[in-house]
């Protein structure tokens, strides 16, 4: 076990010790200290109430709401101590809040209101650690297990059994079999929680270093069905034709795409995990046997401002996410213009443009092509190119006066207009972007008044 804690993690057990108090580093920190994986979330319990908590740290930090005291944790600014007196619980009124908190006996009462065995450990002063629902046992197996009736712990909070499904795959750990039972029995009530705090979890998930896992776990566990039915639905839809290289049903092939995601960014994995979500709304097979998705890419537009505006996107998110999927179907080919190519750059955004193209690789690679072709690695080239030649008008090497000079024009909207075709020939390449080519195009192209 490791056993260097942080100096202000010890300064904390030691001060509540000092003035008489029972204090446990509990939660995440225990488990990931016994699994020896670094941790800087330190969450601690205590039999001191919140006044007695701030007398013991006075530059704390109550939130009544929780009833937790904040303090600084140097090691992690972001996410501060957090001390919290023994709680139990009582009723439920939504499945989530508890219809008030209330002070626990002591910590066997408030390690017994936690979610999951590994996560109802704790660690005291001693560095001794107290299991009283064999947690370490379950950690050696990597299970999941809820502490108590399964049943009972998901009708009080539903958001349990998706922490269940992200811990699992965060972890890499399996749900053991009564409390998996239970998730899937359970799984409509999820639907009484406040998107904000799935959509949380969903984004863990995500983020995780095993995404597809955990994407894996929440489908299994009927958890999908309810959060994202649109994507459940996409299973079982064939698109498997003569002479076309699609070798898996479009859920499976989202669900790989996902696998081969080389962005760590969850907004792209997510617009990867959807992307041909519209298919089976738009699924057609023709009398030769060809499967074909006409405009699948508007649909699965559609669905993803859906499911962004449902699970409360920020702009900025929602944004990122519904571009990436409009336009995932974006052309390679060879012989498309400059032009067209600067079109997509302003369709994606420029700080999009990496993630796009790591969701194409994703989607060849997740329908079982190579990762590249010789037109994307062009493509990808052209798009470096067609950066570092002039972008807009002003970027030209003549501008109005030269024109009006040029042709006799007096100042209107005839110049500009001018201009845009002259541009227009540059960005196609049709002619250089060099002062005495561009003015020689003008006499020989556009009559003198
Ligand atoms: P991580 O911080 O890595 O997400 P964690 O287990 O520390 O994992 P937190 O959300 O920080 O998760 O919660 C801290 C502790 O509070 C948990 O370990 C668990 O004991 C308890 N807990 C959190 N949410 C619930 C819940 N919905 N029901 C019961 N106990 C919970
Ligand atoms: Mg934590």
């Amino acid at each position: 076990m490791r056993l260097d804690l942080p100096k202000s993690v010890k300064d904390i057990l030691e001060k509540f010790d000092k003035a008489g108090y029972e204090i446990y580093i509990v939660g995440g920190a225990v488990r990931d200290i016994l699994m020896g994986r670094n941790t800087n979330d330190w969450d601690f319990t205590t039999n001191a109430t919140p006044d007695n908590i701030l007398k013991v740290i006075p530059g704390g930090l109550y939130n009544n709401q929780f009833g937790t005291v904040f303090t600084d944790n140097p090691d992690n600014p972001s996410r501060p101590h957090e001390i919290t007196t023994f709680r139990t619980e009582a009723e439920y009124e939504d499945f989530r809040h508890p219809n008030k908190i209330a002070w626990g006996k002591n910590l066997e009462e408030d390690l017994s209101r936690r979610d999951f065995t590994i996560n109802a450990l704790a660690l005291g002063k001693d560095l001794k650690v107290i299991d009283p629902f064999k947690g370490r046992a379950d950690l050696e197996d990597k299970l999941i297990r809820a502490v108590r009736d399964p049943n009972e712990r998901f009708s009080e909070d539903a958001l349990r059994m998706l922490r269940a499904v992200r811990i699992a795959g965060e972890l890499v750990f399996t749900i053991e079999e009564k409390t998996f039972e239970a998730i899937k029995k359970n799984a409509p009530l999820i639907n009484k929680i406040a998107k904000e705090r799935i959509k949380e979890e969903l984004f863990k998930i995500l983020s995780s270093p095993s995404p597809y896992e955990g994407v894996v776990i929440l489908r299994s566990s009927g958890l999908m069905q309810e959060i994202l039915p649109e994507l459940e639905k996409c299973f079982g839809v064939e698109q498997k034709s003569p002479g076309r290289h699609h070798i898996y049903d479009v859920g499976t092939h989202l669900l790989m795409s996902l696998k081969f995601c080389k962005s760590k960014d969850p907004i792209t994995r997510f617009a990867t995990l959807i992307h041909d979500i519209g298919k089976p709304q738009t699924y057609k097979k023709l009398a030769n046997g060809t499967i074909t998705f006409y405009n699948h890419e508007m649909v699965s537009t559609k669905i993803a401002v859906n499911i962004a505006d449902r699970l409360r996107f920020s702009k900025k998110e929602r944004d990122k996410f519904v571009s990436l999927v409009r336009w995932h179907q974006f052309t390679v080919d060879e012989r498309q213009t400059n032009s067209a190519i600067r079109r997509f750059l302003r369709n994606v955004g420029l700080s999009n443009v990496e993630d796009m193209l790591s969701l194409r690789v994703a989607d060849r690679l997740g329908g079982g092509a190579r990762e590249t072709s010789w037109r994307l690695e062009e493509f990808k080239k052209r798009l470096i190119e067609v950066q570092r030649e002039p972008f807009s008008i002003r970027d030209l090497k003549i501008d109005g006066n030269d024109v009006m000079e040029e042709l006799n024009l007096k100042p209107g909207p005839k110049v500009g207009e001018i201009l845009e075709k002259i541009f227009k020939e540059v960005e196609d390449k049709k002619i250089n972007n060099e002062k005495e080519d561009l003015l020689k195009r003008l006499r020989t192209n556009f009559p003198k008044s």
